[in-house]
This record gives structure tokens, C-alpha cells and sequence, in this order.
């Protein structure tokens, strides 16, 4: 399976690409590209949702998702298996599997286009996910266009599509990273801890770029409106983005929290992908508490897609609420 669409909602969102009407008011199209199709078993499809920020232009382009098995030994890993099936239950989500969406978008702002993470690339294409690539070209960008890419953090799925058939993907681009993320993935001593494959990934990916890299701290614009937000403990220097245009704003949470209800709901529970997990709930409980008060949208990297949503505050945790029309009128 590539996609969290059933075959029905599928052949229905196909249908809206043709003119009827679309149960969203969110631009969003899935589209079956068979310029692509020799290189899958079966048609991909591509999904690109476009949201109006003030004056900036954000696209979210989808890398796809993947399925995995045995959601306790990811999320709550500090509790009962039953009490995380329970609560998948309650949220009306299979409790056997569980499926991971990944979402890098490009922040265009008139001057610049910005691509923020860049999915798996080509060796998460067997699994479903990689299409990130496609999603931008479908999206009208070709990939010279991208003038900076921004890497929240170094993990594989965000920094795999750096690269695509043995050459640099955005030859045209700078690029910008935490100082301590990246010093810490290229460093050998992460040479046979579990931290090794990534490393290898990076040193491969992302190691090539530094002349064009620039490091940015925690509070640093990143361009006039866009600023870098330190958020560690997913990783050691993840970062967030405060996106602000025109009296608007978007919070790009990138992977401060991971599963839309587990995470949000239970944010103390353990993480298996957080690397420091008290640093890493210390950091949801800030973040997610400010975009809570301050009511702004925020984008999540692993959230369903379009992977925006509002945050509705119950007891210590939070409910996802997509967003809808609000980009729109
Ligand atoms: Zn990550």
C-alpha cells in the first residue's frame, strides 16, 4: 500500500482533479502522473496542498507515507501496550498498524522559494514514500527554482531527498541547519552506535554541502518573516520555524511531536524517535502550549496530510483539528 487513501476515496479525489466539486476548500490535488508510473509497481499518486500565509505561498508537498506495525514499541513506549491500543481505539484508529505521512513544503516568498525538509528521496520509494520530487515538479516548481532548502534536524526522512540518481536534487540552492544537528550527525563517533545508519546518510547527503551551508541558531531570522526556533530533545538541534506575513502566521512544528492523536493527546509519553525523550517532552509541552495559546495554525511533518492544524487543549493534552477553509476566504 503507498497511500492512506482507501481505493474509493482514491477514485473520488481523481474525480475532483476533473471538475467536480471538491469536499474541501483547501486547494489540494491527488493526481496520478504517468510520466512517473514506469518507475512504480503501481500509479502513484501525488499530493500537493496549497495555503495563502499573507503574501507567502506555502505548499506542502507531500513524500507520502509508510505503514509499520506495533504502534507501542514507537509511541508510549514507557507504557502498557494495552493503554496505547486503548487510546488508538478511542480515536477510532486500527490498533496493529500505524501509518507515518511525511510532509515537506516550499515557502514561496515572492523572492525566494524555500523548500523545508525533503522526505525520503529514492530509497524510500519501495515503501511508499519519496515522492516528494514529483509532488514539486506537479506543484509547478522545477527543482532549480529552489533558492534554500531549511532542514528542521538530520534524520533520514528529512534529509534523503538531497540528493536523486547520484547528484545533487537542488544544484541552484543554499542551504540551512543547526550548528549542534549538524556536528553531532557527521561526528565518527556516532560510528557503531544506533546511530550509525543516519550518520552514513548524512555524511553521504548532507556533509557535501557545507560550503553552502548556513548555520542558524535559536531566535535567528532565517529570512525577513521566517525565523528558526530552537526545539531539541527529537533530536539534538531541531528546529522550528515561526512563519509570519502580512498580520499572518504559521507555526512549522516539524517532528516537535510525531503521532497526530497519540502525540498530541499523551505528549509525555515516550517517543521512540526522540533521542533525548525528557529534553524532547520538555519541548512539545513548550511548543505545543504556545501555538495552543496564541490559537495559530501549525504544519506537523508527520501529521495526516495537509498536515495543518489547529490545537484544541483538553486536560494535559491536546486534539488535532485539521484545518479546513481557513486559508481560503
Ligand atoms: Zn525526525
Amino acid at each position: 500500500m503507498t497511500e492512506i487513501q482507501s481505493p474509493t476515496r482514491r477514485r473520488f479525489l481523481g474525480a475532483t482533479a476533473s471538475g467536480l466539486a471538491t469536499p474541501y476548500l483547501l486547494q489540494s490535488n491527488t493526481f496520478v502522473a504517468s510520466a512517473f508510473a514506469q518507475e512504480a509497481e503501481a500509479p502513484s499518486d501525488f499530493r500537493v496542498t496549497r495555503i495563502q500565509v499573507g503574501s507567502f505561498k506555502i505548499t506542502i508537498v507531500s513524500d507520502g507515507g509508510t505503514i509499520q506495525n506495533r504502534p507501542w514499541e514507537t509511541y508510549g513506549t514507557d507504557r502498557k501496550p494495552h493503554e496505547v491500543q486503548a487510546l488508538l481505539k478511542e480515536n477510532f484508529l486500527p490498533t496493529d498498524k500505524f501509518v507515518v505521512s511525511y510532509a515537506p513544503l516550499i515557502i514561496d516568498t515572492g523572492t525566494e522559494v524555500i523548500l523545508v525538509d525533503t522526505g525520503f528521496g529514492e530509497n524510500g520509494r519501495p515503501n511508499g514514500a519519496g515522492k516528494m520530487l514529483a509532488a514539486l515538479q506537479f506543484a509547478g516548481y522545477t527543482p532549480d527554482q529552489i533558492s534554500l532548502v531549511f532542514l528542521t534536524h538530520l534524520h533520514r526522512d528529512h534529509v534523503g531527498g538531497l540528493r536523486e540518481a547520484g547528484a545533487e536534487t537542488f544544484p541552484k540552492a543554499r542551504y540551512a541547519v543547526n550548528a549542534t544537528e549538524f556536528d553531532f550527525w557527521v561526528s565518527e563517533a556516532r560510528i557503531g552506535s544506533a546511530a550509525e545508519p543516519n550518520h552514513r546518510d548524512v555524511i553521504e547527503k548532507v556533509k557535501p554541502l557545507a560550503p553552502r551551508i548556513s548555520f542558524v541558531s535559536d531566535g535567528e531570522g532565517v529570512l525577513p518573516g521566517i525565523t528558526a526556533l530552537a526545539a531539541p530533545g527529537h533530536s539534538p538541534g531541531h528546529m522550528i520555524l515561526n512563519i509570519e506575513s502580512d498580520g499572518r502566521r504559521v507555526v512549522l512544528a516539524a517532528d516537535t511531536v510525531v503521532h497526530y492523536a497519540l502525540g498530541l493527546q499523551r505528549p509525555n509519553w515516550e517517543v521512540r524517535f526522540d533521542m533525548d525523550k525528557p529534553a524532547a517532552a520538555a519541548t512539545r509541552k513548550r511548543v505545543l502550549d504556545m501555538i495552543a495559546s496564541d490559537k495559530v495554525p501549525f504544519l506537523g511533518y508527520h501529521m495526516p496530510h495537509p498536515s495543518i492544524g489547529f490545537l484544541d487543549r483538553k486536560g494535559d493534552g491536546y486534539y488535532f483539528v485539521p484545518a479546513t477553509y481557513q486559508f481560503a476566504i
